[in-house]
């Protein structure tokens, strides 16, 4: 606690006070109590005491506020202040709680940390899952590279004439191109399952969609699944984590896959739409079985599941990713039966440059 006079200067300085600003109580009795904040109100408030003085209207006292206090030793740091009013032998005082937030922001810190570090586990166990379909959907390409270079080879084994080599170039052409196909599965599986600091910046979404679908559909070509994408023009620019938001739609599409599995229709919809309130929506539909009523009241909690090999924690992942960005995440009965997952993420807008 500090307790200041009219003019400001400070009057009493708790021991605790000591312990947070490094002063002692004898060093700053009458001193300005400006001193114990960082520019520019150090210099502003004598004018903010004279404000009060003169119009009586409050901006801080019985409110209380985040400000930034100063150390003896120059840092800052957040602080808690309640500022309270009192007449003692006739003259006003002014007591000031402060209560310093150090140690709030870094539990903060620590929890962005922790939710950026589950969402990796999320990631891992999702790629986990896949890993033997991904398996495959890397042979295919290699496959072909193989095939297309070992013709080319037997092409060129004896003396090859004009249109041999016009063949052997367009071999070679397409083992490059299968090459980059590979290219492409590793680095998106890269990306997706790396592990790095959380980063908000504006993304295309439409980008941000297909790139997650390819991953999120692999495998599942045998399964004769029919997928459309609707996009709303307006609802391109997002800002998120991008790798964050694509884990939560390769969750959301392949629960949407397997929930389709025992269906005669296997339609996959995935729309986005500008909301009112500055936020995108984006839904992932499908035509499955529905949601199993006996979880349906916790399905975002962790450790739901009706899978036999599920873990339940991939809904979870979601609505902490989705909240952490401001958004929220739901559920509904599909219209043309199954499910539909809805979330919304901040909008950043239509962009400037058009
Ligand atoms: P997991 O997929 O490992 O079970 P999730 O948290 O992703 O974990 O999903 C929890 C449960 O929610 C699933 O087991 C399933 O019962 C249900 N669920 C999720 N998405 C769908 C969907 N599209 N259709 C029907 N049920 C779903």
């Amino acid at each position: 606690m500090v307790v200041i006079d009219e003019r400001g200067l400070i009057l009493s300085f708790s021991a605790a006070a000591e312990k947070m600003f490094g002063y002692i109580e004898a060093e700053v009795v009458s001193e300005n109590v400006s001193m114990l904040m960082p520019s520019p109100y150090r210099e502003e408030h004598d004018s903010y005491l004279e404000n009060y003085r003169d119009t009586g209207v409050r901006k801080i006292i019985g409110i209380g506020r985040v400000v930034t206090a100063r150390h003896r030793d120059g840092f800052t740091f957040p602080i808690e202040l309640s500022v309270g009013e009192a007449r003692v032998d006739g003259s006003r005082i002014f007591t000031g709680f402060i209560r310093d937030l150090t140690e709030r922001q870094q539990t903060e810190l620590r929890l962005q940390d922790l939710q950026s570090e589950l969402a990796h586990v999320g990631r891992v166990s999702e790629i986990g899952t896949l890993a033997s379909s991904l398996a495959h959907e890397l042979n295919q390409p290699l496959t072909a590279v193989t095939n297309y270079c070992e013709t080319a080879r037997d092409l060129l084994s004896e003396q090859p004439d004009a249109e041999t080599l016009g063949i052997v170039r367009e071999a070679l052409d397409d083992a490059a191109k299968e090459a980059v196909r590979a290219g492409q599965i590793v680095r998106r599986l890269r990306d997706f399952i790396a592990y790095g600091e959380t980063e908000r910046r504006v993304e295309h979404l439409p980008r941000l969609i297909n790139e997650a679908n390819a991953l999120a559909l692999v495998g599942s070509r045998e399964h004769g699944i029919e997928v459309e994408v609707k996009l709303d023009r307006s609802a391109s620019r997002v800002i998120v984590d991008r790798i964050q938001i694509q884990q939560v739609l390769v969750n959301l599409i392949r629960n949407a896959i397997d929930a389709m599995l025992d269906s005669r229709i296997r339609a996959l919809t995935i729309r986005t739409r500008t909301e009112s309130n500055g936020f995108v929506r984006v839904s992932v539909c499908d035509t499955g079985g529905g949601i199993n009523e006996e979880i349906a009241g916790q399905l975002f909690q962790p450790f739901v599941t009706s899978k036999e090999s599920g873990m339940g924690i991939g809904l979870s992942i979601c609505r902490t990713i989705v909240e952490a960005h401001g958004g929220r995440i739901w559920f509904e009965p599909g219209r043309r039966g199954g499910t539909e997952f809805h979330f919304t993420l901040p909008d950043a807008g239509a962009d400037d440059a058009g």
